[in-house]
């Protein structure tokens, strides 16, 4: 797990929430609405080792009903974002973990860098 040096080599561009991409890519926000039990500041995702991510929430859908309803289903899913990106992914429960504070790095949003150089870190 050691990385060596503070400097980050993973950084990428900071893109505002302007809402676009450089590469126009398909980007629609999920629906969600809040998961509690899950607010910590980051988790990691299973198949996506090496990458922190922030829970959103329950990702919902609209069923039949939505339309006189006004309510959707939970997929059972939840809605993550990398840090620093700004797509949704729904991903099972089973396969999010917390991350704890000093296991990631909170500029680029990897697990193992140490560039954000958290005291006591090294
Ligand atoms: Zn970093």
């Amino acid at each position: 797990m050691q990385v060596g040096g503070r400097v980050c080599t993973t950084a990428r561009p900071r893109r505002t929430d302007s809402g676009t991409t450089e590469t126009g890519e398909d980007m629609r926000t999920k629906h969600y609405e809040t998961a509690e039990g899950f607010n910590a500041e980051a988790y990691s995702v299973k198949g996506w080792e090496g990458i922190a991510f922030r829970v959103r929430g329950w990702e919902t859908e609209p069923d039949g009903d939505t339309e006189w309803s006004g309510y959707e289903v939970r997929t059972g899913n939840l809605v993550v974002r990398m840090l620093g990106d700004d797509r949704d992914y729904s991903v099972d429960p089973d396969d999010v973990a917390e991350l704890a504070p000093e296991d990631y790095c909170t500029e680029c949003g990897q697990v193992g860098c140490r560039h954000d150089g958290r005291e006591g870190v090294r």
